[in-house]
């Protein structure tokens, strides 16, 4: 299937000239050029905020379950398309089929959550002190949400939080990635769409706007949204975090990971080999819960830095639309410039590199290709403290369990982790409140691959938001406690006596 037709059956046919100011869209797969996208301008962007704001004051009292119907019907399409969806994921962010399709599948698993929430927005009620009172907390709408997205999950980060904050009564502004606009037309035209057949929806209760950098600073700044969403680099939540806080605004940060795995004496090496490959090669090292370091017992090193070794080697690295390939290609040579000079950085500090060479499959030389590298070290250096986007493993040695948990944590960054081990007291040390400092913590599985039933998040400089599942929610809404006194007396709580007469 070509490229063309890719776009033409996810419905983003594309434009062949250049706009001036605009994005251009291209495929990592052979770095050529897709498509040309027009960005909106100050105004514009304005505009579609006021909009959003308008929709709001109707859409806030729609019932939730009426709102439910919104995501279920915008499901239901997402399903029907999932396999063009998928394509163009893999065509524009370079990710292999099979996780393209799997990011789909997360964005209608989100959607069928969101619509059984939306019967399930569970307030409480507190008991009160005073006789002929009650209490109670109850959960409001917010406003305009602003979710501002990352190119690695061009289409699930929205659905994340576009199906959550929409069936809480919110509307939603999607500022995506400059290098995946492709991805947010193709599934933001198929919301417009279900929006329009929907009378009870207010026309425009999700908004998209097309931008760069400047455009997110706009949503940042912007008062009418009471809650900026924004998924991306630790760079990048430094930059907003500060400007929505300075507007009192709520900022939820979903940013940069330094993901570690401990594989302990008692692990099921063929299991745990299997679970680290896929969670530090997979996606070609781009998600932020991609594995960079591997904190190994000493005694079983060597044999699996043998077994790492073998397994990269024979990695099958190429298009990602070939049905073997397992490794696509970076997302641009700015990824694999950064890459080259953390491996430089790593072969400076001593660690030999494994692999890490630019791949060329044939026809293909315009993308960047990689084999993925294996670097052995014996210390945690300080180029192991950054992220790197790109797929780089560094493991490195332990020789007791307080040492493997000291080596995890000592990173600024808090996502995911994991832990390989039959020892339950290790496995419980891990979960425990003195093992794994991350928003995640795995145990005989890799730290990525989540699932969205559980709240997805980081803490430290991964900036602490949780959004997807559990009671993530609360987040796109406002909690009112709520005093009512049905009795014909007036007590003060705490026995305060102020006698009116
Ligand atoms: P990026 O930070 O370059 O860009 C992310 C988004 O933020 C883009 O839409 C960009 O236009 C916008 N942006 C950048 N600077 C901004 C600013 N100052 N103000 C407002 N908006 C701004 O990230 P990327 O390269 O697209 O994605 C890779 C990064 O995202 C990695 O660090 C990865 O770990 C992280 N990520 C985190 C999660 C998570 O859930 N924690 C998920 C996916 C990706």
């Amino acid at each position: 299937m070509n490229f063309r037709s890719i776009m033409q059956e996810a419905g983003v046919p594309p434009a062949a000239a250049p706009i001036a100011g605009g994005l251009q869209a291209h495929t990592p797969i052979d770095g050529s050029a897709l498509s040309y996208v027009p960005i909106d301008n100050v105004e514009v962007i304005g505009a579609r905020i006021a909009a959003a704001q308008e929709a709001f004051l109707v859409w806030r009292a729609v019932p939730p379950p009426v709102r439910g119907e919104l995501i279920r019907r915008f499901a239901r399409r997402v399903r029907r398309d999932k396999q063009a969806l998928g394509r163009l994921i893999s065509l524009e962010s370079g990710k292999i089929l099979s996780e393209g399709l799997g990011e789909v599948q997360e964005v209608i698993d989100i959607c069928d959550f969101a619509v059984g929430l939306s019967r399930q927005l569970y307030g409480l009620t507190i008991a009160s002190e005073r006789p002929g009172h009650h209490l109670l907390e109850r959960w409001h709408p917010l406003g305009p949400v602003g979710v501002i997205t990352a190119f690695n999950f061009p289409m699930a980060v929205w659905a994340w939080n576009a199906a959550l904050a929409l069936v809480c009564g919110n509307t939603v502004i999607w500022k995506p990635s400059e290098k995946t606009p492709l991805c947010a037309l193709a599934l933001h035209r198929i919301m417009s769409e279900v929006v329009g057949d929907f009378a009870a929806a207010h026309p425009a209760v999700s908004q998209l706007v097309i931008g760069r950098r400047e455009a997110g600073e706009q949503i940042a700044d912007s008062a009418l949204i009471p809650l900026v969403s924004a998924t991306g680099s630790t760079a990048m939540g430094r930059a907003l975090g500060p400007r929505v806080a300075a507007r009192f605004g709520r900022s939820l940060l979903e940013l940069g990971g330094n993901n570690a795995a401990i594989v302990t004496p008692s692990a099921d090496l063929a299991l745990s080999l299997r679970a680290i490959v896929f969670a530090a090669a997979g996606t070609a090292g781009q998600r932020c819960t991609t594995l960079r370091r591997l904190i190994v017992h000493r005694s079983l090193a060597t044999q699996l830095k043998g077994m790492l070794r073998k397994a990269y080697a024979s990695l099958p690295v190429g298009s990602p639309l070939e049905r073997d390939t397992l490794v696509g290609p970076l997302i641009d040579a700015g990824a694999f410039v950064r890459m080259q000079s953390a491996l430089a950085a790593a072969r400076q500090a001593g660690a030999t590199v494994v692999g890490g060479d630019r791949v060329l499959p044939p026809g293909l030389d315009g993308g960047y290709y990689v084999r993925p590298a294996l670097v052995e070290t014996e210390t945690q250096f300080e180029a192991m403290r950054e992220e790197t986007f790109a797929p780089i493993l560094y493991v490195i040695p332990y020789d007791n369990f307080e040492q493997a948990l000291a080596l995890q944590n000592e990173v600024r960054q808090g996502l995911s982790s994991a832990i390989f081990t039959t020892d339950m007291r290790e496995a419980e040390t891990f979960l425990s409140a003195t093992g794994s400092d991350c928003g995640i913590a795995n145990v005989n599985t890799g730290p990525s691959g989540a699932e969205i039933g559980g709240a997805f998040g980081g803490e430290k400089e991964t900036g602490g938001g949780r959004e997807s599942g559990s009671d993530a929610w609360k987040t796109y809404m406002r909690r009112q406690t709520q005093t009512v006194n049905y009795s014909s007396a007036m007590p003060l709580a705490q026995g305060v006596q102020f006698p009116v007469e």
